[in-house]
């Protein structure tokens, strides 16, 4: 038999072994980590709305209403008519025609892909995406090229010399990188090639664009230029959940095709309700944005200043790239130390040799919180060149 044991101790010698950290109490900056209380710049909640008043409030006045179990898949009798408000109310804010509720971005990516392609087709995924469409094109069968991450030019030449039905995805903002994805090119060589295009915008949504509608409507483009458009609602929407969006055709074709939509449970309603409160909030969170902004700008300036390496984002995605993944781990154990929560991200979430720690910024950190982790970076900078 296997020798897992051996396997997990392998992982520890080679810095590459996970172990979770149990929190307490509401998710927010200032959280209770194994008992610690540390100042978090890790978690995805980039409005701060995962402990938001308002979406508390939603939830537990839905709940009479709804009750709490979804009890069934939506095409048995989980469809409930808030789970119905919440896609009219999710396609109107994206400004597509439909759009259809999914249990997790994880759950959509897989669904999504397996149901649009299958045996004989190809389809043509950036090195850097999530670990869910990844899965989806392993579970869909169809041929699967990667193309180096962001390069539209070897992507026309892949798709040039490939006939049969085609899709490509990309995350509209990398979830590792912090970087976004050059949608607007994408667009024009899948128009270009007759592929399809579909873009995962879990840190997108909420968060860039035009009253955060993402990084496709920041860059203009509608339902002809991505067909196919998803959002996670665990993240800067701060509840929990995803969304596909497009033609009302492709949203009936997932309904029928999609096995991670039709074989799981509804999510239980009301949550759906403490969503749509949540879109109310992201929709007039121009404030929010404009400090999360702010932050960003002055993390990039002053963390650069300290000599730290940093990638090219402009998101609330800021990774400080280290290297070696103990080298990392002893930085992130540093800032511990200062009462900070950064986590360090090693192989295989991302390639061998880039080992990081993952900062990100949230609208619920004030600049006194941003002051804190730079001066614990100032303190810490010894451990890069040691
Ligand atoms: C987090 C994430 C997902 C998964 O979404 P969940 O709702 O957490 O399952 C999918 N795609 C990307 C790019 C992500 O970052």
């Amino acid at each position: 038999m296997r020798d897992f044991a051996s396997e997990l101790e392998q992982r520890k010698q080679t810095g590459l072994y996970r172990t979770r950290r149990q929190v307490s109490g509401p998710q927010q900056p200032v959280l209770t980590a194994d008992g610690k209380r540390l100042l978090s710049f890790c978690s995805n909640d980039y409005l701060g709305l995962a402990n938001h008043p308002a979406n508390i409030e939603a939830l537990r006045n839905a709940l009479p209403e709804t009750g709490l179990g979804g009890a069934a898949s939506h095409l048995i009798c989980g469809h409930h008519e808030a789970h119905h408000l919440l896609e009219e109310r999710l396609a109107a804010f994206t400004g597509r025609s439909s759009a259809l509720f999914f249990s997790t971005g994880y759950m959509a990516n897989m669904g999504v892909i397996s149901a649009l392609a299958g045996r004989g087709d190809t389809v043509f995924s950036d090195r850097l995406n999530h670990a869910s469409i990844i899965d989806g094109c392993i579970l869909s069968r169809a041929k699967v090229r990667r193309y180096a991450h962001g390069d539209v030019t070897s992507l026309a030449a892949m798709l040039a010399e490939t006939s049969g039905h085609k899709l490509v995805v990309t995350d509209g903002v990398f979830s590792m990188d912090g970087d976004v994805a050059p949608l607007r090119e994408l667009a024009e060589v899948c128009r270009q090639h007759g592929a399809l295009l579909v873009v995962d915008d879990a840190h997108g949504f909420g968060v860039l664009g035009p009253h955060g509608q993402g990084s496709a409507a920041e860059y203009g483009l509608s339902e002809d230029d991505v067909p196919i458009l998803i959002g996670t609602l665990g993240k800067a929407a701060g509840t929990s959940g995803a969304f596909v969006a497009g033609s009302a055709v492709l949203m009936d074709y997932l309904v029928q095709k999609a096995r991670t939509y039709i074989y799981t449970t509804a999510m239980p309603p009301a949550l759906a309700l403490a969503t749509c409160a949540s879109l109310d909030l992201i929709e007039h969170g121009d404030e929010r944005r404009s400090h999360l902004h702010n932050l960003i700008e002055r993390f990039r300036h002053k963390a650069s200043a300290l000599g730290y390496d940093l990638m090219p984002s402009r998101t609330p995605i800021q990774p400080i790239m280290i290297g070696s993944n103990t080298r990392a781990l002893a930085l992130s154990h540093a800032l511990e130390e200062h009462g900070l929560l950064v986590t360090a991200i090693r192989p295989p979430t991302v390639a061998e040799g880039e080992a990081r720690l993952r900062v990100t910024l949230s609208a619920a950190h004030s600049h006194d919180d941003l002051d804190s982790l730079l001066q614990a970076l100032s303190d810490c900078r010894y451990l890069l060149r040691s």
